[in-house]
């Protein structure tokens, strides 16, 4: 493709509401074009078994759902640029995204960059991150062989990290700020139960601990309620605490929350932007993995009705 050619739909994103959008775009004859990122597929390639994606009694892994929506996306047609995109002009028509690499452009856009995983904000967690701290279990866990984990956090993630943790680790310690847990039931069961694992609740990192900087001690922790602070040795420690949108390139562009989570209008994936929609995690929506798909799916419709409308647009 030459930088002057301009397509019916890029698709910005290469997870599970991506890829969606993609074979629902490629089945429509729209002939996708997906900027998929370097690190193509999203969270799910961070995670281990997923056991509630419909379909799978067994459970599945989740780079294996990844590269098999990427199959199906490819196998309709859709192309794939396996790069960032560093930069979008939504004020011309057609709209711009630029990656490292090349110059695309397009008559409608679906953003579907997703979220990526918060951080404490600790120096010292800046400072030790791949020394020891960590935010995907699944990737790091081999790492922790026989030694004490600290995860913190107290919702889904944080306890299935911390049971995934414990094949490997000789003891996991969850450290959640409050005494209630956000995780659901069933999963804060499993955590209970685990003869591995201790929770540590009203208590807060405040400092990751390293030897010299090269490599995590522990961590000292600090009552919510009382603010007494003390230490508990570590070889590693997991931050499980959420997520945050991957929407820096349109902030200036998009309507979105404080947090920079995208808007859009009601019932829709459509933005303020005419012919830009928006589908997955980086709108503020229920950050499960059947509902980027419902989502992925809506946005291209919505993108096929749009151009079925708009055959005037320059190209
Ligand atoms: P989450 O549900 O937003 O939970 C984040 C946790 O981190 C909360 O307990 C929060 O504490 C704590 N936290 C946030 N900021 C913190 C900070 N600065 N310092 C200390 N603690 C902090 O995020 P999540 O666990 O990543 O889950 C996200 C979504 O994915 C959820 O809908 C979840 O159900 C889903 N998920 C499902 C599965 C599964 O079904 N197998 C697995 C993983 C995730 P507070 O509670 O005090 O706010």
């Amino acid at each position: 493709m030459t930088g002057n050619d301009v397509r019916d739909v890029i698709i910005i994103g290469g997870g599970p509401a991506g890829y969606t959008a993609a074979i629902y775009s490629a089945r429509a004859l729209l002939e996708p074009l997906v900027i998929e990122g370097v690190s193509w597929g999203g969270q799910l390639m961070n995670t281990s078994e997923v056991e509630n994606f419909p379909g799978y009694s067994e459970g599945v892994l989740g780079p294996q759902i990844m590269s098999d929506l990427r199959a199906q996306a490819e196998r309709f047609g859709t192309e794939f640029v396996t790069d960032d995109a560093v930069r979008v002009d939504l004020s011309q028509r057609p709209f711009v995204v630029e990656t490292g690499e090349g110059t695309y452009r397009a008559q409608v856009l679906i953003v579907a960059t997703g979220a990526r995983a918060r951080e404490l904000g600790l120096p010292s967690e800046i400072a030790l991150q791949g020394k020891g701290v960590s935010y995907c279990a699944v990737c790091d866990a081999a790492f922790f062989r026989d030694q004490e984990i600290v995860v913190v956090g107290g919702g889904d993630s944080a306890m299935e990290d911390a049971l995934f943790l414990t094949r490997a680790a000789k003891k996991v310690t969850i450290v959640h700020r409050r005494d209630e847990f956000r995780a659901e039931p069933i999963m804060l069961e499993r955590a209970r139960s685990n003869e591995k694992i201790e929770l540590v609740t009203s208590a807060v990192v405040d400092e990751v601990l390293g030897t010299d900087s090269e490599k995590v001690s522990g961590v000292r922790l600090r009552s919510t309620k009382t603010n007494e602070t003390w230490e508990i040795e570590a070889g590693g420690v997991f931050v499980a605490i959420g997520h945050d949108p991957n929407t820096c390139l349109f902030l200036d562009s998009l309507d979105h929350d404080e947090a920079g989570y995208l808007k859009t209008k009601a019932h829709s994936t459509a933005t303020n932007v005419h012919g830009v929609f928006a589908a997955g995690d980086m709108r503020r929506s229920q950050s499960l993995v059947v509902w980027a798909i419902r989502e992925g799916r809506q946005a291209a419709r919505a993108v096929d009705e749009f151009l079925m409308g708009a055959s005037s647009l320059p190209r």
